[in-house]
């Protein structure tokens, strides 16, 4: 009798193992590609072409991963990469100039199933900064390095590095010769950040995943505002405020108006509201965006994916760029 009951629990305990083994989830992905004053009639359809592809050509990238059980964090790092590379976006090549005429970039990453994270700031020579985020993670006891010290840290450990020249682009570089013209007319533009992006275009990059196993991840990377001096830094590479990822919450990244971002905490505030109130990511996203920020005159928007897959792209400025996936769907976006 005895004996039998032990081949009955040792079947029913396998059993049930087995079932929570093969109870996969299924992957999600969403990314951005900045947000702000993207207008239509501003935009060639070949541009527009071009932005949509490159979108597409992004998810292609995560999903591909993701598809054949590879991490949330290879997925992120990966599309980051991707899209840091893409000269149309404010992230690498393509990120916007500083006052001085020149480039300083910020990024970030973070794992929700450790919650382990990297980041770094105003680094110049690096070719893609969301690597050296994710290095910081791995190899240093630190989360968040900036300046030449990051720099430093990632030609130690190896990194690709480039002359900071090697980030221009005529666009870039003509929407800084505009916001130092309209400075110079008013005397008292320098005193404030007025002329810093003055075109209210963000054109940071960001990635959210979900992958089989049900962990999530977020990364954002951002050559910042246009025009902008005095080391500042905004939100993409700061923990909790442009980037946050917590196993059996959410993974979110943000774009927009740092400042406003920083300020409001917002991608940890996404978290805090699913995880110790009742909202759920929809309710969460657009109370944040479209009432909290908007409230306060903050331009942007975020991304998020919850554990359930749940994907949100929410925003409350003209338009962002934007795409998600998930196993036989998928959307790109750029306007309303
Ligand atoms: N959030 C970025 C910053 O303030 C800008 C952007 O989203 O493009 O630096």
């Amino acid at each position: 009798m005895k004996t039998n009951l032990y081949w009955i629990f040792l079947f029913l305990f396998t059993f049930i193992n087995c079932k929570q083994e093969s109870k996969h989830k299924d992957y999600a992905i969403a990314i951005h590609g900045g947000a702000g004053a993207i207008l239509r009639k501003e935009m060639s359809a070949e541009k527009e072409k071009e932005y949509m592809s490159a979108l597409n050509n992004a998810l292609d990238i995560g999903e591909k991963i993701l598809k054949e059980g590879g991490t949330a964090m290879k997925a992120v790092e990966q599309v980051i990469i991707f899209l840091e590379d893409n000269p149309l976006f404010n992230a690498g090549k393509g990120a916007v100039f500083t006052n001085k005429g020149e480039h300083e970039l910020d990024a970030s990453i973070m794992d929700g199933q450790t919650a382990q994270a990297g980041a770094v700031g105003g680094v110049r020579v690096i070719k893609n900064p969301i690597r050296l985020a994710r290095l910081v993670m791995e190899k240093s006891p630190h989360v968040f390095l900036i300046a030449r010290g990051a720099e430093t840290f990632g030609i130690v450990n190896g990194l690709d590095t480039v002359s900071n020249d090697w980030f221009d682009t005529e666009f870039r570089k003509k929407t800084w010769i505009k916001a130092l013209e309209a400075e110079a007319k008013d005397s008292l533009g320098k005193l404030g950040m007025k002329y810093v992006n003055a075109d209210s275009k963000f054109g940071t990059v960001g990635c959210v995943a979900l992958d089989l196993k049900g962990h999530l991840a977020a990364g954002t990377s951002s050559g910042g505002m246009t025009n902008k001096r005095w080391g500042r830094i905004g939100d993409a590479p700061i923990i909790g405020a442009g980037t946050y990822a917590e196993d059996g919450v959410a993974a979110v990244s943000c774009t927009g108006h740092g400042e406003y971002f920083i300020r409001n905490v917002v991608a940890y505030d996404l978290i805090a509201r699913m995880k110790y109130g009742t909202a759920t990511l929809a309710q969460a996203s657009h109370e944040i965006i479209h009432e909290k920020l908007k409230s306060l005159g903050g331009d942007g928007g975020l991304i998020a994916v919850d554990h359930a897959g749940n994907i949100e792209l929410c925003f409350n400025s003209i338009g962002m760029y934007r795409g998600w996936a998930k196993a036989g769907k998928r959307e790109v976006k750029i306007f309303k």
